[in-house]
């Protein structure tokens, strides 16, 4: 059975704008082909769970109750299109707090890994920012980058960028949710 690990803004719904937080499920907006791509999985019997950067908490931005509720619509959505989501993992912290969780870390995916017992060696991790990418890599399973939400300014980022970020370069690169999971249905199922 393969795993996929999702980032949620900006690769399964779009990114509120001037980098701010969804604080409403009145807010939340599917990219194109999202539930698609997440109801395609799971037919193909992938494992999905959700690793997501919420600092919106930390900040005073938006409450844990009302991130859950968002989460409860988007995972309802899902299921009523065939998609299910496993688990749901955020870290709420305010992102001067230096924990373990908050991506680029890999705290989130180790434990996604652990709770679930994933091979790491059949995880991929899908994002769209540079951190995901690191996260991913810090925890040793395949960084997938899509070209939504910040996904073509991490792209520039990479190819105009030198040596130093090499190491943290994704394995693939897709336009978007869609075509990344008919990828890993064909080479996978
Ligand atoms: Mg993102
Ligand atoms: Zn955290």
């Amino acid at each position: 059975m393969r795993n996929i690990i999702l980032d949620r803004d900006g690769v399964i719904n779009q990114n509120p704008p001037n980098f701010g937080y969804v604080c409403d499920w009145s807010e939340f907006a599917f990219l194109p082909s999202s539930i698609r791509a997440i109801s395609d999985l799971t037919y193909a019997d992938f494992n999905i769970i959700i690793a997501t950067n919420q600092a919106g908490i930390g900040r005073g931005i938006i409450t844990q109750e009302q991130l859950h509720k968002i989460h409860s619509n988007m995972v309802s959505t899902l299921r009523n299109a065939g998609g299910i989501i496993k688990n749901i993992y955020f870290c709420p912290h305010h992102p001067d707090a230096g924990c373990e969780c908050r991506k680029p870390k890999p705290g989130m995916l180790q434990k996604a890994i652990q709770d679930h017992c994933f091979d790491p060696s059949t995880t991929h991790f899908i994002g769209d920012s540079i951190s995901d990418i690191k996260a991913a890599k810090n925890a040793d399973i395949a960084p997938v980058l899509v070209l939504t939400g910040h996904g073509l300014d991490t792209y520039q980022h990479y190819a105009s960028s030198q040596f130093e970020c090499r190491k943290y370069l994704p394995d693939k690169i897709f336009t978007n949710l869609f075509s990344a999971s008919q990828w890993l249905i064909q080479e996978y199922v």
